[in-house]
């Protein structure tokens, strides 16, 4: 199989594996006291050391989590309760409307059920917010908005924000951003961001699944969404997990050596060698700075499920957007904010590279392609001209 789904989920890393097996050997609970716990906490302390020079963050400012979701959800209800707590004016929660859902559903969730007013950002055709555009949505309402919340890099298009610019205009507004997919693909430099909140999923860059971090300024007030024994600062209660803060600490150091000019090539070679053969085909904000790995393209006729099933058959894996509204046979809330063509839209397929990806893969995809065009197209006149007999 060639495996293009890199932005769901990376392979997992034989450095991340080694890390997690030292771990496991480790059986105190970090936060006991006796030498047991002592050394599980040690295993957690050099991890976040390792998370915070990765990531040009503070040991102090990294916060465990579950992953990006928990992490999303923390940042955006925690700075807005905070927020709230502090001034019950601070209402507004200002994001971009191609966020992952786990900052978008929090923050509708905010809206139906805890007086927050939901701010959607203008964005450009490429899905870009400008700093111009954050600053205008700011002004609009001053000191009435609790956060801003905008992604540094898409997960559908692999559009990249320009997140020090956004961070500058939020001024004294808590800022987060999600870096799920950006942390591993591109330079992060918490400190240099701006950015006061920041979130990291370990899976999509080679570590386990089920940890990520939060990334917190200090001085940033933030309630928490989990109580407990007030692990982590009292941001984040919960046993720590030692052995999957090992693999992500071990996998955030061997992403920065990762050939990311490779990956480009990889993904412009498959792009070229698509649009040779659908010339049709259109490739989504092609112009807009974009993470090396991600190709995100819309085949006018097709059925993004459709192709999906039929590239899968012909050893091909990558995803019709996201792979949380993958299975739902709709157009995404990424394509849908940035005014593409709905019928269009309905045929748009990512494929994401990473790491492991080769010539091999790309030759895998170009092989199947124009068969699996041509018959979802096929499919699709057929469905359009059943419905009009
Ligand atoms: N944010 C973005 C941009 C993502 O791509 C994802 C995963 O798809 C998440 C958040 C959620 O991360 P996790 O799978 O660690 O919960």
């Amino acid at each position: 199989m060639a495996y293009l789904d890199h932005a769901a989920t990376a392979p997992i890393r034989p450095e991340t594996v080694e890390a997690m097996e030292r771990a496991r050997r480790v059986v105190g609970n970090p936060s006991s006291l006796h030498a047991a716990g002592r050394a599980a906490r040690r295993v957690v302390e050099e991890s976040r050391e390792t998370i915070a020079a990765a990531f040009g963050a503070d040991p102090a400012e990294v916060i465990f989590t579950s992953g990006g979701t928990e992490s999303d959800n923390l940042a955006v209800k925690g700075l807005y309760w905070a927020q709230r707590a502090v001034d019950p004016r601070r209402r507004r929660l200002v994001i971009s409307p191609v966020e992952h859902h786990a900052v978008l559903d929090a923050a509708r969730w905010l809206a139906d059920r805890q007086g927050a007013e939901l701010v959607l950002l203008d964005i450009d055709a490429d899905g870009i917010v400008t700093p111009d555009a954050l600053t205008a949505a700011l002004a609009a309402a001053p000191d009435a908005t609790a956060a801003v919340s905008i992604m540094w890099a898409n997960n559908e298009t692999g559009v990249v924000q320009p997140i020090p610019g956004l961070a500058a205009a939020a001024g004294q507004v808590s800022f987060h951003t999600d870096a799920v997919q950006a942390a591993g693909a591109l330079p992060i430099d918490f400190a240099a961001s701006g950015a006061a909140v920041l979130t990291l999923s370990a899976h999509k860059l080679g570590g386990p699944v089920g940890v990520g971090a939060l990334l917190l300024r200090r001085g940033v007030a933030l309630e928490p969404v989990l109580h407990g024994g007030g692990q982590e600062r009292d941001v984040r209660s919960g046993t720590l997990d030692a052995v999957a803060a090992a693999g992500f600490a071990a996998a955030a150091t061997a992403a920065q050596a990762d050939d990311h000019d490779r990956i480009a090539n990889l993904r412009d070679a498959l792009v070229d060698g698509i649009r040779t053969q659908i010339p049709d085909a259109v490739v989504t904000a092609e112009r807009a700075e974009r993470l090396p790995g991600i190709a995100h393209l819309m085949f006018p006729g097709c059925d993004s499920e459709a192709l999906l099933m039929l590239l899968d058959a012909a050893g091909v894996e990558c995803s019709a957007g996201s792979a949380c509204t993958a299975g739902v046979n709709r157009v995404s809330h990424v394509i849908e904010a940035m005014a593409v063509d709905p019928v269009l839209a309905r045929g748009a397929l990512r494929f994401s590279l990473g790491r492991t990806s080769t010539a091999d893969d790309v030759a895998a995809v170009l092989r199947a392609m124009p068969s699996a065009v041509e018959r979802s197209r096929a499919a699709r006149a057929a469905v359009v001209e059943g419905g009009r007999r």
